[in-house]
């Protein structure tokens, strides 16, 4: 069943059942009211007739009339029954009614009021015994009509009916008006949603012409926000692809043509070293991209032990010098001890990671130099270089999976993939760390790390 029917079928119900409900009392206060107000008229007339009749002999339990009892008006019936169930009197308007008016049988020793039907009117009896002393001797029966509140009940009634309907029926055109505009914009959701499906385009948005704060305007926004996460999701995903296809292609490229060259002039030391070294390169870019892809899935667990942070950092500073064959001087500044919590192999790739880059980027004769120093309960380390920095609107980007600031720079023998700052930072999100740069072209980098101190 669609939203629109369950809508209007579910406040039609709460209308009906409120209206059946409204209805049904109303109607039974109005017959209670009447009534009550006939049955009192009734008592009373029934006392008065009643002081009109006289008993002659106790013994017989003989009524007298003492006079022609006073029948107030052509509207109330009357009948005395003696104790042998004889009808002693009856009101002019009981012509030929020889039954009484009670719809129970005599004797009722018990003042009564009862509902009969005699000759097709509806009537209100009053049943009232003549008593002697506590002695049965007869009894008096006073009817009345009940034409008024019977009118009134069905005139109710009618009225009640006619208005119910009129309601319902208002209320279900109004209200499926209503629920069709306010669910309208719901279509062009779907709408579009199915057009973006089609159209294969994830570029393409639903226009928000309902106020912003409503249930379907904020329906709007968060569908527009999940197809511009879906969008940029996508685009990350084929220029992702576009990169590795890229970053393969080139050191394949380059083997095959040594190989070929190879093929035609024999092997040269020269050509196989170039080879050894884009396959090195692309073991390296395929190891980072499955750290990568695991360390996004989740799946890289990390075990994290008692580390002390300033060993760690001498350890990479030795395989720093070792690397850069003097090219670059090395250099630590301020060593304090540190303990830190975490995976030591990944820390000490996070720190080889910038610190490759500070060598890779420094042109010979420059220099690097590492510092650690605990600055409340963190650890500071920075790796600054004097190479030729990084221009402040490439600074948000370097951080980005195969980002590079110049294209061609990286491709030095070390080798970058534009992935390392990438692992970098995930090794220190994970450590609940961060890292932070700051660079002046021309004049050099600073990369800090921090990360949060062994606690006591
Ligand atoms: P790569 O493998 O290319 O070095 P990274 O992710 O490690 O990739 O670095 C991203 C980019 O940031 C590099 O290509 C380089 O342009 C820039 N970069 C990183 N470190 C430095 C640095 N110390 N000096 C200058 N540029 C740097």
């Amino acid at each position: 069943m669609s939203l629109r029917a369950r809508l209007i079928l579910g406040y039609s119900t709460v209308l009906i059942t409120v209206l059946l409900l409204f209805g049904i009392s109303i109607y039974f206060i109005l017959e209670y009211t009447l009534t009550q107000q006939i049955d009192q008229a009734l008592g009373e007339s029934a006392d008065s007739l009643r002081n009109s009749i006289a008993i002659q002999n106790v013994e017989d339990l003989q009524l007298l009339i003492l006079a022609p009892l006073p029948f107030s008006s052509s509207n109330a019936y009357v009948q005395v029954w003696d104790a042998y169930g004889t009808l002693l009197v009856s009101s002019p308007n009981l012509q030929g009614v020889t039954e009484p008016l009670a719809s129970r049988a005599l004797p009722i020793l018990q003042p009564e009021l009862t509902d009969n039907r005699i000759r097709g009117v509806h009537l209100r009896v009053m049943t009232k015994p003549i008593l002697i002393g506590s002695v049965y001797a007869g009894q008096l029966e006073v009817g009345t009509p009940l034409i008024v509140v019977d009118r009134a009940q069905y005139i109710l009634l009618l009225v009640l009916l006619i208005g119910s309907a009129s309601a319902v029926l208002l209320s279900i055109l109004l209200g499926n008006g209503i629920v069709r505009s306010a669910l309208q914009p719901i279509d062009a959701v779907t709408a579009t949603a199915l057009q973006i499906t089609l159209a294969d385009d994830l570029s393409r948005r639903i226009p928000l012409e309902v106020p912003a704060g409503s249930e379907v305007g904020k329906l709007i926004q968060a569908f527009n926000e999940t197809l511009e996460r879906l969008e940029k999701l996508f685009t990350a995903q084929s220029r992702f692809l576009a990169d590795v296809s890229h970053e393969l292609r080139t050191p394949l490229t380059s083997i095959r043509g040594n190989v070929d060259l190879i093929r035609r002039m024999g092997p040269d030391s020269e050509s196989l070293d170039a080879v050894q070294s884009e396959v090195d390169r692309m073991i390296r870019l395929v190891g980072d991209l499955l750290l990568l892809s695991r360390a996004e899935a989740g799946n890289l667990p990390l075990s994290k032990t008692p580390v002390v942070i300033d060993t760690l950092l001498l350890e990479v500073l030795q395989q720093a010098i070792v690397l850069t064959q003097g090219k670059v001087q090395v250099s630590i500044g301020n060593l304090e001890q540190a303990i830190v919590i975490g995976d030591r192999d990944r820390l000490k790739q996070l720190l080889l990671n910038l610190v490759v880059n500070a060598l890779q980027y420094t042109q010979s004769g420059g220099r690097v130099l590492l510092s650690l120093r605990v600055v409340d309960d963190c650890v500071h380390i920075t790796i600054s270089d004097n190479g030729p920095g990084i221009p402040p609107d490439e600074l948000p980007h370097i951080f980005d999976r195969f980002y590079r600031v110049e294209k061609s720079r990286s491709r030095s023998a070390l080798g970058g993939s534009g992935l390392g700052l990438s692992i970098a930072q995930w090794i220190a999100q994970s450590h609940d760390g961060r890292i932070e740069v700051a660079s002046e072209p021309g004049k050099g980098t600073t990369f800090s790390v921090w990360l949060p101190l062994k606690k006591e």
